[in-house]
């Protein structure tokens, strides 16, 4: 079981945010388990302030490195070692496929979720090991960026799909986009489906979907074409010497 402990002020955001379709099916299959931890619960403050001004002045607040740390250590003596602690940041490296599949394959993750201006550097400091953006822009909070996290994680551990070919086929496997899908009825306002797809012919089906995902990332992702054009060329040259060695 994966378990998705969550460090936020507003854990109901998450709750309610995650306990829907396929990664609530997946909770309540206990494939996932997702906890959110309520940072204002480990304030030391009698009046429940989780944040101060920050030094050396500016705008907006910080929350404070205390209850932070304290809701932190209480994950890590439950569990009896320290997880990895991805906090969710606009200046962190930027959330992709690939990073998804590498942290699924953690049993424990935490996310501590930052607002109003940030997070106390020391804390950050002191317990976070990955920080990570989900894309160049600013959001109010990390509630959004930790859900959007859990969600594209908890797909790539075993179990949560139902059909896991799926997580295999999609977008961004192998650096491509995916190929248009189509479903019943097959004529819709004048629109056929492409025929190969009534066919029952696979292998020109399979064609026809790499021939579509190839031309679609060429046009929507020059980017990710080019890695992909790059990993064919080295898994051709690859077959190239082997066949040249087996001679
Ligand atoms: N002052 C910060 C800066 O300029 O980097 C931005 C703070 S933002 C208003 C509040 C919180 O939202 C951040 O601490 C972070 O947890 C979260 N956040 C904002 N944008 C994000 C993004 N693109 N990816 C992940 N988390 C983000």
């Amino acid at each position: 079981m994966t378990t998705f402990y969550i460090m936020t002020l507003f854990p109901e955001m998450v709750e309610q945010g995650l306990k829907t379709s396929i990664i609530g099916r997946a909770v309540e299959k206990e494939i996932l388990r997702i906890e959110a931890v309520n940072i204002r619960d480990y304030t030391t403050n009698k009046h429940g302030k989780v944040d101060d001004y920050p030094y050396g002045g500016g705008a907006g607040m910080v929350m404070q490195a205390q209850p932070i740390y304290d809701a932190y250590q209480a994950i890590v003596d439950r569990i009896g070692r320290r997880p990895r602690t991805i906090y969710l940041t606009p200046k962190g490296q930027t959330f992709h496929q690939g990073m998804a599949k590498e942290f699924a394959l953690d049993e424990e993750l935490v996310f501590l979720c930052g607002h109003y201006e940030g997070v106390d550097e020391r804390v950050l400091e002191e317990i976070v090991t990955d920080y990570v953006s989900i894309g160049d822009y600013v959001l109010t909070g990390g509630e959004l960026a930790a859900m959007v996290m859990v969600d594209a994680i908890s797909r790539m551990v075993p179990g949560t799909l139902s059909n896991q070919e799926s997580g295999e086929t999609e977008t961004f496997h192998n650096y491509l986009l995916e190929y248009p899908q189509y479903s019943r009825p097959e004529i819709w306002r004048d629109k056929k489906v492409p025929e190969v797809l009534l066919s029952g012919h696979h292998k020109n089906i399979e064609a026809w979907r790499l021939e579509q995902s190839i031309a679609l990332t060429k046009k929507n992702r020059p980017d990710l074409y080019e890695r992909y054009v790059e990993q064919e060329g080295v898994q051709h040259g690859r077959k190239q010497k082997a066949d040249t060695g087996s001679r």
